[in-house]
């Protein structure tokens, strides 16, 4: 028998850490987390400041097409009914996303569906091999659509020229022909009424948690304490970034208070000239309809990516960065009892209602 007191070390109370830890309790197993953030949560956490609950990592809205996850989440919530529906300013003048027939009415004036594709085939059909992220934009949606919607939001959110930038980051970009402004096609949508946090606490609920502990400051004792270990933070630094650090693209949010009821009248509001540094406003309030005298609001500035210092927020999944982290996946297949899942230790962007998806299904096999 073992003479380990936990059955199981969680690192990490993100999504995938909190369920792990919510169902092998359930099934009886001895189970401890540990979290280097002084709460739980991890990129979903909100925070309540004045009566409003604030996306402290950044926008989350939650969607999906998936039944049995958006049961499975109500469980821990109840969800409003908020759409995500995203307004962009480009040097003053709003625009609807995704691009849809407001969009074209608001940038050309036009009324019909077949105006807007006789104007996209104008402006894009002269580009026929597109060689780099601009030429595959203008091909696909026409000139203007670039300039004002994508060629500034792109070159900051990548900090490049998107003619330096390869196509394949853009594989299709949808257009609707319809005045659908919903960003998302999924039939469930919504926020959790009053936050994020709640769900994690109801998920930890009787389960002994360790917060502001970094697993890597003492890893091989960490080890000793547990019969298996699910790591959830970044498989490099696990391994010391022994091959080199994987890329991610980083954001920083400046979260101000301000003294007015409604700072932009909508939740996202996206700038996509380049000149203006931030990339999105988020305003907090609106995802839960609030009606509080004050806001607050968070501008997101990309910001270059520095393993141990930025917070690694989107992987960058090209051809190099995916070889490293297949070298980092075969290392990590050398310990069994060491398991790795969720969006840092897979190197792969998930959004919240996948990453519930991969949790149950992980349990449902282990
Ligand atoms: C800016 C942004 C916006 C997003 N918007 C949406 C959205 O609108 N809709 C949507 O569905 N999804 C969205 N997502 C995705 C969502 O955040 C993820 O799906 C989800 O957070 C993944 O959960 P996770 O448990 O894998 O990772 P995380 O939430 O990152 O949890 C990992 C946890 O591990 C901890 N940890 C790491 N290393 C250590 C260590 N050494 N010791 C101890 N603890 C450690 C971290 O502190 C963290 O709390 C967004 C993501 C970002 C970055």
């Amino acid at each position: 028998m073992s003479q380990k007191p936990y059955d199981y070390l969680i690192v990490g109370a993100g999504f995938f850490g909190s369920i792990c830890a919510h169902e092998l309790q359930k099934r009886g197993k001895k189970v401890l987390v540990i979290e280097k953030r002084n709460h739980i949560g991890g990129n979903c956490y909100t925070e309540n400041r004045d009566g409003i609950n604030i996306h402290y990592y950044g926008a989350h809205i939650f969607h999906t097409s998936n039944k049995t996850v958006w049961d499975w989440i109500n469980q821990f919530a109840e969800f409003n009914h908020f759409t995500n529906r995203v307004v962009a300013n480009y040097k003053g003048k709003l625009f609807a996303l995704p691009f849809n027939m407001w969009t074209f009415h608001q940038l050309w004036g036009v009324i019909t569906p077949d105006e807007v594709k006789k104007k996209i085939e104008e402006q894009g059909s002269y580009i026929q091999n597109p060689q780099n992220l601009e030429e595959q934009a203008i091909h696909l949606v026409g000139k203007d659509v670039y300039e004002t919607l994508i060629k500034g939001y792109t070159a900051k959110q990548w900090m490049k020229d998107p003619k330096e930038l390869p196509k394949e980051i853009i594989k299709r970009l949808p257009v609707r022909y319809t005045f659908d402004t919903n960003y998302f096609n999924d039939p469930y949508q919504g926020i959790p009424k009053g936050g994020y946090t709640q769900i994690f606490e109801k998920l930890l609920e009787g389960i002994e948690v360790q917060l502001g502990v970094d697993f890597l400051a003492s890893k091989t004792e960490w080890l000793d304490k547990a019969d298996k270990v699910i790591y959830t933070g970044p498989i490099d630094a696990y391994f010391n970034y022994e091959f080199g650090p994987l890329e991610y693209k980083s954001v920083t949010l400046d979260l101000q208070k301000k003294d007015t009821d409604n700072f932009q009248g909508n939740a996202v509001v996206n700038y996509t000239e380049q000149e203006i540094p931030y990339t999105r406003i988020i305003e907090h309030k609106h995802f839960e309809f609030g009606t509080t005298d004050s806001t607050w609001i968070s501008y997101e500035y990309p910001t270059p990516y520095e393993a141990q210092k930025t917070e690694p927020y989107y992987p960058v999944n090209d051809a190099t960065n995916n070889a490293l982290f297949q070298k980092y996946k075969e290392k990590a297949a050398e310990f069994p009892n060491v398991i790795f899942g969720g969006r840092l230790a897979e190197y792969k962007y998930y959004d919240m209602h996948q990453i519930i998806e991969r949790a149950l299904d992980f349990l449902a096999n282990h």
